[in-house]
């Protein structure tokens, strides 16, 4: 076929591709983002109610569009049977006098991320700031022995607001600080941080296949608690660095309980229309997990909606699902839509994916992951009516999305600093990590209320949103499609250890 043949033909499927995904509606990509980053699922942390929620939502979507089930399994979910250690907030208390002052706390005044155990009694209190390493350093070896350490730190939304020059000093003197105060072995020590409410206890999550033998290494106080009280910060604050004269505290992180927890990723399908290629899978993966519940802001905001991140990816991809599985013919491969939970904890539903996969990972040729698809205003600039892929060059699946885009009249770019940076960031790389080509595709990389208690669903744009999704949905469904499965690209020496796992798994 002549390349102006080709061109042809590559144009008739394109069009024939858009043609069959053309509906996506504003308002119903609307509806499914401020459902699932409405207050009401708390910010869809991994693993908590709010979570199971959300599994529930997409799974009913799911069964609303017709999806089938995975082969063999009696519902759209694919669950993992971990254990999650935490310590409830009502166990863990800390109390302190000073004359005719006192003060008692339970849990919801701390953010905990370490699950320590730290009792005292009664002891004495020592005051430090982040500016007293070097008076710390002059201290000997367990000078602070049998005392609690209260260390003034700057709130998550003092720092935030910080520029980079004193953040990084800032963060300098945290590690310096908290290695002094570890030397010196304080009964306990936390930070002081203005505020009335904290994140609380955050538990670890275990997966008991892959727990290791033997001691678990961590060391003493690797991230002490953070206790949120401004009273004691306004009653501390012009007293002098050392010892707090006539002041005692009491501590109690008692053990953290071991639970069993089902966390789930989320599949629906639509086979594929080839007798043969329908036994060869594109994967489409949104992550519909966020990071829950945070200290409160100035407004008494606690919650991290999580509408752009990614609410969004996953409000695409139920409607992905529900055009691609409405169309008859359809593609002649077999697409799995998988929405993921803890990708904000690590990346961890599509890794369960990849151990446990439920096609074959030999037989599944591309995975497209999708987040950050309603907010326009990036960092960089307004990206109306754009849409990018991490790795662009790594493989020759964006040339075919740049085809597909530009049938529906959405542009297609490459970002020169962050296509690459970001491409080890997000769902994509679990599959990439076992050879299968994987991008992520977004609109905008960073944005405002990034990771922040603002990413509401109210600030998306839902029309410019319908247009990169029908964009994406083209690409996916000519993915699909396509005789020749994609590749990675050898002249990329980024690809390198892909490539080598791809050849592993044949
Ligand atoms: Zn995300």
């Amino acid at each position: 076929m002549s390349i102006r043949l080709l061109g042809l033909a590559l144009a008739a499927l394109v069009a024939a591709g858009a043609e069959q995904v053309r509906d996506f509606a504003p308002k119903v990509l609307e509806g499914h983002v401020s459902f699932l980053a409405s207050d009401a699922l708390e910010g869809r942390d991994t693993p908590s109610k709010g979570l199971e929620i959300a599994a529930e939502y997409v799974a009913s979507q799911f069964r609303a569009n017709g999806l089938e089930m995975p082969e063999g399994s009696q519902s759209y979910f694919q669950v993992a049977n971990w254990k999650y250690r935490t310590i409830p907030a009502s166990r863990v208390s800390f109390g302190f006098t000073m004359g005719d002052k006192s003060f008692a706390y339970t849990g919801e005044r701390f953010s905990i991320q370490t699950l320590e155990v730290s009792q005292a009694a009664e002891a004495p209190v020592f005051k430090a700031t982040l500016e007293d390493g070097d008076k710390l350093k002059a201290m000997a070896d367990e000078a602070l022995a049998g005392k609690v350490v209260l260390l003034f730190v700057p709130t998550a939304a003092e720092q935030r607001a910080m520029d980079e020059t004193p953040r990084f000093t800032m963060r300098r003197q945290y590690t310096e600080v908290s290695e002094q105060i570890k030397r010196l072995t304080p009964v306990a020590w936390m930070t002081l941080v203005n505020g009335t409410r904290g994140a609380g206890v955050r538990g670890q999550l275990i997966d008991p296949s892959r727990e290791r033998g033997g001691g678990r290494g961590r060391s003493r106080f690797s991230q002490p608690p953070a206790l949120y009280s401004s009273e004691m910060r306004e009653l501390l604050a012009p007293l002098p660095f050392g010892d707090v004269v006539g002041a005692t505290a009491s501590v109690r992180i008692p053990e953290a309980d071991v639970e069993p927890v089902e966390l789930k990723n989320v599949i629906g399908v639509v086979p594929g229309s080839d007798p043969v290629l329908k036994d060869s899978y594109v994967v489409v993966t949104a992550h519909y997990d966020h990071i829950g519940r945070g200290a409160a802001d100035g407004g008494g905001d606690t919650i991290f909606n999580g509408a752009n991140d990614d609410a969004s990816g996953t409000a695409t991809l139920l409607e992905m699902a529900a055009a691609t599985a409405r169309k008859n013919p359809r593609p002649k491969r077999t697409i799995v839509f998988l929405a993921v939970f803890g990708e904000e904890k690590g990346l961890l539903g599509t890794q369960f994916y990849t151990r446990h996969p439920v096609y074959p990972l030999a037989k599944t040729i591309a995975n497209i992951n999708l987040e950050h698809l309603g907010r326009t205003d990036d960092e960089d600039g307004p990206q109306v009516g754009r849409v990018t892929a991490t790795g662009f060059d790594y493989s020759d699946i964006p040339t075919l999305f740049g085809d597909a885009a530009k049938a529906v009249g959405v542009e297609f770019y490459k970002h020169e600093q962050k296509s690459d940076s970001f491409f080890g960031r997000s769902d994509n790389v679990a599959f990439a990590k076992v050879g299968i080509p994987a991008h992520t595709f977004c609109v905008a990389f960073e944005f405002g209320d990034y990771h922040g208690l603002g990413d509401h669903w109210e600030k998306l744009d839902y029309a410019n949103m319908a247009k990169v999704s029908e964009a994406l949905a083209a690409g996916v469904w000519l993915l699909a499609d396509r005789e020749t499965p994609p590749k990675w690209n050898e002249t990329v020496s980024s690809t390198e250890t892909y490539r080598k796992a791809a050849a592993s798994a044949q």
